[in-house]
């Protein structure tokens, strides 16, 4: 049998990729994510799938594969999906995003994960803390340079730049044609070169299919494609002109922008103050030796949220938490200092504000996507009433995870394989746009229908 990928998620949808890759009995994962509108339809905040279901009432509603061999016997008890040893030999994860790991959690932990090393760390650091859906799996690790097989497959990683470290694309070469697969990319951080690299090593592969990511291939105006270092750029100039506190939303394990607001802080005399995730997150990407972190207690302090007897003792916290204790300040301290802090507040803290009262005529950075949907709409509108409450100014400033439509047809022309499939994306059919040359055919990937690797 001819070797073939079939797309369970990604598929007209941002997020949610899972793609099966078969070739003589050898069948392998790329990517087994939470698709972001999953189940949006039938469930909320409120109206959740049952965990005695199994994945049974994800199965309702075709929100994940009916694929003998591949979830854990957890997955599927009281559903009507018998288990069985694993059938599926591994699942290669391109990045640790939600979309892209959040269903592996499901999946059954004998089948082993294949990951970058900067990603292996990230998902410590999430074990640590928070669980990990990669948590019970053996863990595999790559780097750029290496090759390695299963079954008759050869799988080449390469890395690319993306808002979170240890971001990869893939070469696969199987019995027949061979595949490129980006995950997710953009040139416009701090590592954009990396993603050229991709692009020539996927094109003298000579790949005849292409999977590629199309989160920013829209109709919309893509005028603003603001790099991460405008976005620094930006933030040392209103960290400087402001003269109280600074706090910001962001994503807590984009170092990129760690990184960003940690140089601002330097230009500006502030001392960043990072969240106890962000702290472990930090603490383990240490080990990492071609990353440059700020180091906890050196560079960052933490936040200490008050817990339990809200007294701030040691048995208040977790035994994960209780090493940055010592590097801790409360939010006493940030009001004492907060001319000279910029903090990283996640939204569902912002009852810490309570705490800290600071002075009116601050600086609030949201540093994430804008609101794309009625979900994230109604949250920017809580923000904004914090924002008001606390008389603060509010500022946009993003750069997006994501190359721009106009790189990513650059990316498409630049891999020059014979059949492209674009996923990650709401809008496939744009990509007919890209096809200058009428050298390759696009084919719009169907969930659930294989597709032949052969042009
Ligand atoms: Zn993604
Ligand atoms: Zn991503």
């Amino acid at each position: 049998m001819l070797p073939k990928l079939t797309c369970y998620g990604g598929v007209g949808e941002i997020g949610g990729n899972k793609f099966l890759l078969e070739d003589r009995g050898a069948k392998v994962l790329l990517d087994f994510g939470a698709g972001f509108a999953d189940g949006a339809d039938y469930f909320d905040s409120s109206i959740t799938p049952r965990a005695v279901n199994g994945a049974g009432d994800l199965f309702e509603f075709g929100l994940l594969p009916e694929i003998q061999g591949l979830y854990s016997k957890k997955s599927l008890q009281n559903t009507k999906i018998k288990h069985t040893e694993p059938e599926v030999d591994a699942v290669i994860l391109s990045h640790y995003h939600w979309d892209h790991t959040g269903r592996i959690g499901l999946t059954d932990p004998k089948i082993p994960v294949y990951c970058g090393e900067t990603t292996s760390l990230i998902h410590g650091a999430y074990s640590e803390s928070t669980g990990s859906p990669l948590d019970g799996h053996a863990i595999r690790k790559f780097r750029t340079g290496d090759r390695f097989r299963i079954g008759p497959m050869e799988f080449v990683p390469i890395h690319v730049d993306h808002s979170i470290p240890g971001a990869y694309g893939f070469v696969v070469h199987t019995s027949g044609e061979t595949l490129a697969y980006t995950g997710d990319f953009r040139f416009h951080g701090p590592a954009g070169s990396m993603t050229r690299d991709f692009i020539e090593v996927a094109r003298s592969e000579k790949p005849s299919l292409l999977l590629t990511e199309g989160t920013r291939v829209s109709n919309e105006s893509q005028e603003t494609n603001l790099s991460e270092e405008a976005v620094q750029r930006e933030a040392t100039r209103m960290v400087k002109g402001t003269r109280s506190l600074v706090f910001s939303t962001f994503r807590g394990n984009d170092v990129d922008r760690i990184n960003t607001f940690y140089q601002s802080c330097l230009a500006s005399g502030r001392r960043l103050v990072v969240s106890m995730k962000m702290a472990i997150l930090l603490e383990m990407l240490k080990a990492d030796k071609r990353l440059r972190v700020p180091r906890v207690g050196n560079d960052v302090d933490v936040y200490l949220r008050r817990k339990k007897s809200g007294r701030l003792d040691d048995s208040d916290y977790f035994a994960w938490e209780r090493p940055f204790v010592d590097s801790g300040v409360s939010a006493e301290q940030v009001r004492q200092r907060q001319g000279k802090v910029f903090l990283h507040l996640e939204a569902w803290n912002f009852p810490e504000l309570i705490d800290i009262r600071p002075e009116k005529g601050g600086t609030y950075i949201h540093a994430a996507t804008e609101a794309f949907n009625e979900e994230g709409e109604r949250e920017e509108s809580i923000i904004r009433n914090w924002i008001e409450h606390v008389g603060f100014r509010y500022s946009q400033l993003h750069a997006s995870g994501h190359a721009p439509r106009k790189e990513v047809g650059e990316l498409v022309e630049g891999i020059a394989a014979k059949k492209v499939v674009p996923v990650h994306t709401e809008h496939p059919c744009l990509f007919r746009a890209f096809d200058k040359s009428g050298r390759w055919t696009l084919e719009l990937p169907k969930r659930g229908k294989p597709i032949s690797l052969h042009s």
